[in-house]
């Protein structure tokens, strides 16, 4: 028998929706104003509120943030900019599509976040950029990182993904490089559905961001269509279709209001995965260092074949048979062929993301999760070492 009935099963990283945001997306399906608008801005002073930014700015996803971001830094091709290859491709594509030459970094074995040793021995003449990975919601050594921008004169996007309640040293994750971008795809901390922020000090680069994301029309071309009339946009950039909707804002706004009651309730869970998996052969995550707070995003496990007589693929299966989804945060990125391909990475350059990338699992997490759920799980988790 297995762990849950396969009509119980409980999905990886299904968000906590409220009905509150179930009420405000059926008033903006009412108001008939779908598109970007008054919830938009909204939700972005909310969020610049909530992470201490001086300005944000919403997009249809993190990938366009990092997008935005990347060629808000004007990179040209030959330039490099320096990100971990542990993370999901859309770092490294971001890169790519900004025009300028992604390089690996390797990790820390710890934290799973881009070792600032490894970053310096990778910066050549033609570095312009560091793009750290705040790994799983732990924070990345950000003192290290910005020492090394301001000595090597390097421009610095953060991808928080996994960030949005990431604290180092009293401030706020995002808010430490040029840029910092956030995720809000459904299995993110804090959901739209699809949806993405850029967050950052510079009055000049929110403003060009706002417009490259919206096809490069002048600014605050979406209210062309307002009650204050119609007004002509000039194309001052060749842009891009990167802006949010307001019924995504709808879910935004209310989920926002949330976001430390959720992070509460992960850290209940974090809690009893820890104290059941202590005596367990799997690794489990490192406490989150002194002065920071972990956004609890990834609740990872590491499966070493040799001590836990099951290799993690086989693991995976198996927590699957349970009724329990699982994810992989991540395979290395030169795993994948098109980076071997185009760039000639191999997996060993990077050996400790590598290494990890190959035993790493992750386990639900979501604050949905009830005490039997997080019961369900880790009685999984045994069966399927033991099995
Ligand atoms: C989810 C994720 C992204 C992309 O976010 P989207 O909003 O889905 O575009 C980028 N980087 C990391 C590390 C992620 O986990």
């Amino acid at each position: 028998m297995p762990v849950r009935s396969k009509d119980n099963f409980l999905v990886f990283g299904s968000p906590l929706v409220g009905q509150e945001e179930i009420d405000e997306v059926v008033a903006s399906m009412k108001s008939g104003w779908l598109g970007t608008g008054p919830k938009v801005a909204r939700f972005e002073s909310h969020f610049a509120a909530y992470t201490g930014a001086i300005h944000a700015a919403a997009f249809n996803s993190c990938t366009a943030a990092l997008h935005l971001s990347l060629v808000a830094l004007n990179l040209k091709p030959g330039d490099e900019v320096i990100t971990t290859p542990l993370t999901f491709c859309a770092s490294v594509n971001a890169i790519i599509h900004a025009g300028a030459t992604p390089v690996l970094a390797d990790v820390d074995p710890v934290t799973g976040n881009i070792d600032p040793e490894c970053i310096r021995a990778k910066i050549t003449e033609r570095t312009r950029a560091i793009l750290p990975v705040h790994y799983a919601g732990r924070a990345c050594d950000m003192d290290a990182i910005m020492a090394l921008a301001r000595e090597y004169d390097l421009r610095v996007v953060e991808d928080c993904a996994h960030a949005i309640e990431t604290r180092y040293k009293g401030r706020h994750a995002g808010t430490f490089g040029d840029f910092g971008c956030f995720s809000f795809y459904v299995t993110k901390n804090v959901v739209t559905g699809e949806g993405g922020m850029v967050v950052t000090r510079s009055e000049q680069d929110i403003q060009r961001i706002k417009v490259l994301g919206l096809h490069g029309m002048s600014a605050d071309a979406w209210k062309r269509f307002s009650d204050e009339g119609y007004k002509h946009y000039m194309v001052v950039e060749a842009g891009f279709k990167y802006n949010m909707m307001d019924i995504q804002a709808a879910i935004g706004i209310h989920q926002l209001k949330r976001v430390e009651e959720c992070l509460v309730r992960r850290r209940e869970i974090w809690g009893m995965y820890d104290e059941a998996f202590a005596d367990l052969p799997i690794g489990i995550p490192a406490p989150e260092e002194p002065d920071t707070r972990h956004a609890r995003h990834l609740y990872t496990i590491l499966v070493d074949e040799a001590e836990c007589g099951v290799s993690r693929d086989r693991f995976l299966e198996r927590m699957t048979k349970e009724n329990i989804g699982v994810g992989v945060h991540y395979l290395s990125i030169p795993e994948h062929p098109y980076y071997q391909q185009n760039y000639g990475w191999k997996p060993e350059e990077t050996p400790v993301a590598t290494r990890i990338g190959r035993q790493t699992l992750s386990l639900p997490l979501s604050a949905k999760l009830t005490d039997q759920d997080a019961a369900d799980v880790i009685q999984a988790v045994k069966q399927s070492l033991g099995a």
